[in-house]
């Protein structure tokens, strides 16, 4: 069974991702495409934002709600990896409801 998060992309819209700067893979041992990012604080970076659709992130491909996937899956930051576990057996957390409300996608409810 496909998991929800392909056919949902919420918090991908929704929420800025902040990464230490140890994950960009311009520092040893780092794994995210540092071209993809911008500068956040000293010691963060955050996944930059589609130049036409503000807080989308620039790795998400697809339509929200109906397909999408992420461009750089196998390298996502580890706040990405981390992000609601159990959304991919149809189990939301409260900020991946939050996200599916703002985008007008009912909660996963593990019913
Ligand atoms: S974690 Fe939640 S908000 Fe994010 S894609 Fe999966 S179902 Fe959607
Ligand atoms: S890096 Fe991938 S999983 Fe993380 S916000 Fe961007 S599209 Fe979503």
């Amino acid at each position: 069974m496909a998991s929800p998060c392909q056919s949902c992309g919420a918090c991908c819209v929704s929420y800025r991702v902040t990464l230490p700067r140890a994950e960009l893979d311009t520092s040893p041992g780092g794994w995210v495409p540092a071209t993809l990012t911008d500068p956040y604080t000293p010691t963060t970076a955050c996944m930059r934002e589609h130049p036409e659709t503000p807080s989308r992130c620039i790795a998400l491909a697809g339509t929200v709600g109906q397909w999408v996937s992420c461009t750089i899956y196998a390298q996502r930051p580890s706040a990405c990896a981390d992000f609601a576990p159990l959304a991919m057996i149809g189990i939301g957390d409260e900020a991946c409801n939050e996200a599916r409300r703002r985008c007008g996608l009912p909660p996963l409810t593990g019913l």
